[in-house]
């Protein structure tokens, strides 16, 4: 059989994207134009905020939504273990202490009663990762939220069209966060978007994207110079996409009901034909209408991981582990915590292997790694 390479997600460009960025390249704006409005009134009306920001990345879309939040020192921000590092990150990024909630065993999400059990005097916020593209129960986190005055900032990196009880995840309190990295449902190369439905808030994170600075005369502290003059009102960043970008993500976004399709075509598949091997899947929660992002399995055997791994990759399947707990982590470590604080995710990370899952991946690639899976742990 002839060995195919295929990583375990991966972008999908056509011509039209192309031509989409080719255009902005020929015109007069590669920054801060009119792709960049575009792009993001495209993300709010697919995730249903009233307000997107559209920044250079992911992680600095949590970086201001955390300042934005008000997260200083002092403050406590609870995050699930099995998270990218990012989410957890921009805690410390503002002086504050993440800390770590544990994951439900069946779905890998933030388990809600332990994330309660975490809430102290101190917490502030709480931020709810959609772990693969399934989603967290907001409606419960909305009410927790109201009962604690706590402030959410939902990580979406993973769930750009998933649906909790058919409402967008930008119908919700707080902000949300996006990414568009390759890896993610759609892209935009580098590029992320914080969204919204509070209106101050929104004027905080356009001014921290562009380094706290303001032009809107309202927000002046001091009287008007002159058609020269602005403010600096916040010690702020240069987090901006620039407009090549943004033509992509529009692109994109008009593909995303296609790109949906065809993962959930894959999931199904791998769901029907890997029924009865030693492994078991991530469970959609009764709530969760995904587009699932990643196709984790996890070993019945833990001893076996390893090897299972390597022989996956040995023959071209980019399998990859998502995540090590980022407690785990030595920078982490090194700053006090310890192994042991949530043991689920602790568990399920000596027995995760995520399987390839992108929307460019053709039949025959599917029945390459459907072949390879049942060899090697049939
Ligand atoms: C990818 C990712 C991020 C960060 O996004 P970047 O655009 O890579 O900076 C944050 N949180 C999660 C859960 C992610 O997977």
């Amino acid at each position: 059989m002839i060995v195919l390479h295929i990583p375990y997600a991966s972008h999908t460009i056509d011509d039209s994207d192309i031509a989409a960025v080719v255009d902005v390249l020929k015109g007069n704006f590669l920054t801060t134009g009119p792709k960049i409005k575009e792009f993001e009134q495209a993300i709010c009306d697919e995730v249903g905020s009233k307000y997107a920001v559209a920044v250079s990345n992911g992680t600095a879309a949590l970086h201001i939504a955390a300042m934005a939040a008000g997260i200083g020192a002092e403050d406590e921000v609870i995050v699930p273990a099995i998270t990218f590092a990012a989410s957890a990150n921009c805690v410390l990024y503002c002086g504050a202490t993440p800390v770590f909630a544990d994951v439900d065993k069946d779905t890998l999400l933030m388990d809600l009663d332990d994330a309660k059990r975490k809430i102290t005097s101190k917490t502030k916020a709480i931020i709810p990762v959609h772990f693969g593209g399934e989603v967290c129960d907001m409606d419960a986190y909305e009410q927790l939220a109201k009962e604690h005055g706590l402030h959410i900032i939902q990580d979406s990196a993973h769930s750009l069209g998933s649906k909790v009880r058919r409402k967008g995840q930008g119908k919700f309190s707080g902000q949300q966060i996006w990414s568009f990295h390759p890896a993610k449902t759609i892209t935009t190369g580098e590029g992320g978007a914080i969204t919204t439905n509070d209106e101050n808030l929104y004027k905080t994170l356009l001014r921290l994207r562009t380094h706290g600075i303001t032009r809107d005369t309202s927000q002046y502290i001091n009287q008007n110079h002159g058609g020269w003059y602005y403010e600096m009102l916040d010690l702020g960043f240069n987090y901006r996409l620039t407009d090549m970008q943004a033509a992509l993500g529009i692109s994109q976004m008009q593909k995303l009901p296609q790109f949906a399709k065809r993962r959930a075509e894959i999931v199904a598949h791998y769901d029907k034909v890997f029924d009865g091997l030693p492994f078991q899947v991530q469970k959609s929660p009764e709530w969760s209408s995904p587009v699932r992002h990643l196709y984790t399995t996890r070993m019945y055997d833990k001893n076996r991981r390893l090897e299972v791994f390597d022989a996956l990759q040995a023959k071209g399947i980019g399998v990859n582990v998502h995540y090590i707990p980022v407690h785990l982590m030595p920078y982490y470590k090194k700053i006090g915590y310890k192994p042991g604080l949530c043991s689920v995710a602790e568990d399920a990370y000596e027995r995760l292997i995520t399987l390839p899952l992108y929307p460019a991946m053709t039949d025959e690639m599917v029945e390459y790694v459907v072949s390879a899976v049942n060899e090697v742990m049939g």
